[in-house]
């Protein structure tokens, strides 16, 4: 794996972010959130749903795995309901968001995000290493 750490980048000062739970990136285009299997566990448990209900209503296969389902109306994630459903026990792709490699490629790239995100630029600072830990532990 690459060493991210050898690198200079547009956040090497840090950048400030906390989640204000707007649904933003919840909502909108459809794309894939990937899930792994203790992450569906988690989540079945949570709502309280046996597993292959769970399954046959809330993923759908994606290459190697699963993704979260959508609304084919919208869009939106199928747990977005004036809130995330299953918030404490969202996917890491959730959890990690915006601090992914397809964002944090390019400054550009990052503005466009942060003008749907208005939860960055805000709260909580986190460091180049605590920002380059985040994105490794996504791959
Ligand atoms: S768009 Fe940003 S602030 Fe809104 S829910 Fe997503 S991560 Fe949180």
């Amino acid at each position: 794996m690459e060493d991210f750490s050898r690198h200079t980048y547009f956040f090497d000062d840090g950048i400030h972010f906390t989640c204000r739970q707007c649904g933003a990136c919840c909502t909108g285009a459809p794309g894939v959130i990937r899930v792994s299997d203790m992450e569906i566990e988690a989540m079945a448990a949570f709502l309280n749903l046996p597993i292959d209900r769970f399954m046959a209503t809330a993923v759908r296969p994606v290459d190697h795995g699963f993704s979260l389902c959508e609304h084919e109306a919208d869009g939106s994630c199928v747990f977005y309901e004036d809130g995330c459903m299953v918030y404490p026990v969202r996917p890491r792709q959730c959890r990690t968001y915006p601090f992914w490699f397809s964002v944090l490629r390019s400054e550009d790239r990052w503005r466009q995000v942060a003008r749907q995100c208005p939860g960055i630029g805000r709260g909580r600072r986190y460091s180049r290493e605590e920002i380059l830990q985040i994105v490794q532990s996504t791959f």
